[in-house]
């Protein structure tokens, strides 16, 4: 069920349960700014999550709300975990979806990062 975007931060979503180690995922990365892990139902050979650890519902609110540091930290994770998987030769594709028209069912900021084949176009016809 895709969510409402514009709805304030749910602390009992299932990635802050993720952040909080309430829930097991396959972890690939962490810093200071951000957690990576394995897609539960990946959609290509390589699909990670990233996410923010800040409190953000999605791009709309981090971009408004988030620090400078926040922002640059995830930006360069997300970049970084790329080229830690080998990506950036062969290419790979970065999607976050806000709110309801683009699916997004996850109510805390996460960034897909899909790799591994070709990926076809980018958007189903
Ligand atoms: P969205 O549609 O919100 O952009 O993407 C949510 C993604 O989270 C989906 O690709 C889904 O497979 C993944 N996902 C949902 N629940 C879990 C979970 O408990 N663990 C992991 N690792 N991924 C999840």
């Amino acid at each position: 069920m895709p969510i409402d975007a514009t709805l304030p931060y749910d602390d009992s979503n299932i990635f802050a349960r993720i952040l909080r180690g309430e829930i097991p995922s396959k972890r690939v990365y962490e810093d200071e700014f951000a957690l990576a892990f394995h897609d539960i139902n990946p959609q290509a050979p390589t699909h990670i999550l990233v996410i923010p650890k800040g409190a953000h519902v999605s791009w709309d609110d981090f971009s408004e709300r988030a620090s400078a540091d926040e922002i640059a930290g995830f930006v360069r994770a997300v970049g970084k975990i790329a080229r830690e998987h080998g990506l950036v030769a062969p290419g790979y594709r970065l999607l976050a979806n806000v709110g309801a028209d683009s699916g997004q069912e996850v109510p805390h900021l996460h960034v897909h990062i899909f790799g591994g084949r070709g990926l076809g176009p980018m958007l189903a016809r």
